[in-house]
């Protein structure tokens, strides 16, 4: 199958594309969205399923050979086993791996369903191994059910499981260790964030960021790790396994102190129905409007080529002119 390839302007190949099915969610993460901000989309501005898949349809003729499912908390949508029933028949024409990212609360009915409808891996977000501290920086008091999605999503054979843990000072730091035991243990591919300017709230502070080298520090000090040979290309995470062979694996996402611009193949699309170029991006584009305007598929096509020319040579978190987006990472899509 021939597909093309989306290039920008600095020669990176664009193969990844998150696609945002809504901007609503069912937690409250401090680091996120603590109020619970109302929705920015109504309903009518969302794209449909129909029109995600034919978006996705003409990305993956363009090159995409990644799409995640993301938001907000991407499994509010009710419809989520029909789009991606839909866009697994994108594999017939190049599309490589369909993921999604989730808060796990609906894994425990739904997770054979989604396999059933064709997803091939997923990322479960968990920030707490205790149930104190899960409430506090979630806002919801619900780790049983989280840790029972997980388990659901291992029955229903949707692996390798990566579970996502953003680290901030005084929340959750001492747990890292633990959580590296959890990996061991539960056989999943465990990935450490740094804390991004991506809250709402726009409480972040540098002091706030546990840097990755420090993560790396606190897990070796109990299991010593080794790196993995392989070559990083445009992951965004560092990965090791345990070097006494134990099952499970580390992954560390280190943005802020160790930005991976260079390699990035990444472009975002919100639930609106917006091209963001960048997490940090203060621009998007709306292909919304682009695709409801009656452009033909050889007019969209020139347009996503064009708005991905536009894409940033790198993120400016480390610079003093740094302006934070006007959107969370809820409303962006993580
Ligand atoms: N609701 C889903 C979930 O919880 O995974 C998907 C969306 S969520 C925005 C995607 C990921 O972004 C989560 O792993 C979340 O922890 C991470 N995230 C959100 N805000 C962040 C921030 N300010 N810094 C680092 N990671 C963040």
């Amino acid at each position: 199958m021939m597909t093309g390839t989306l290039k920008d302007s600095y020669g990176r190949a664009i193969r990844d594309l998150r696609v945002s099915l809504t901007d609503r969610c069912n937690f409250r993460c401090f680091y996120c969205l603590p109020h619970g901000e109302p929705p920015i989309a109504p309903k009518e501005q969302m794209l449909s399923y129909e029109e995600i898949e034919y978006v996705c349809d003409i990305f993956v003729e363009l090159g995409i050979e990644k799409l995640r499912l993301t938001g907000g908390e991407p499994m509010m949508r009710r419809d989520i086993e029909t789009i991606i029933e839909k866009l697994s028949t994108l594999k017939a024409k190049g599309l490589l791996d369909l993921a999604l990212t989730t808060n796990g609360y609906f894994l425990p009915d739904r997770a054979a369903g989604l396999k059933e409808a064709g997803l091939d891996r997923i990322t479960i977000s968990l920030d707490s191994l205790k149930r104190d501290t899960f409430k506090q920086m979630t806002g919801v008091d619900v780790l049983d059910r989280v840790l029972a999605g997980i388990e659901a999503a291992k029955q229903a054979g949707l692996q390798p499981i990566k579970i996502n843990a953003v680290i901030v000072r005084g929340h959750n730091e001492d747990e890292v260790a633990d959580f590296a035991a959890f990996a061991r243990e539960h056989d999943v591919k465990m990935r450490f964030i740094e804390f991004m300017p991506l809250d709402s709230g726009h409480d972040w502070s540098r002091d706030d960021v546990v840097s990755g080298r420090e993560i790396l520090e606190r897990i070796s000090e109990r299991y010593p790790l080794t790196p993995l040979n392989l070559a990083r290309g445009s992951e965004t995470s560092t990965r090791y396994r345990f070097a006494d062979g134990a099952p499970g694996e580390i992954g560390i996402i280190a943005p802020v102190t160790e930005a991976f611009c260079g390699a990035c193949s990444r472009i975002r699309l919100t639930a609106d129905g917006q091209i963001r170029t960048c997490l940090f991006s203060t621009v998007e584009h709306s292909l919304r409007d682009v695709i409801r305007g009656g452009a033909t598929r050889s007019e969209i096509i020139e347009y996503i080529e064009g708005v991905v020319m536009k894409k940033e040579p790198r993120h400016y978190i480390n610079d003093p002119t740094f302006v934070a987006p006007s959107r969370s990472m809820s409303f962006i899509g993580g």
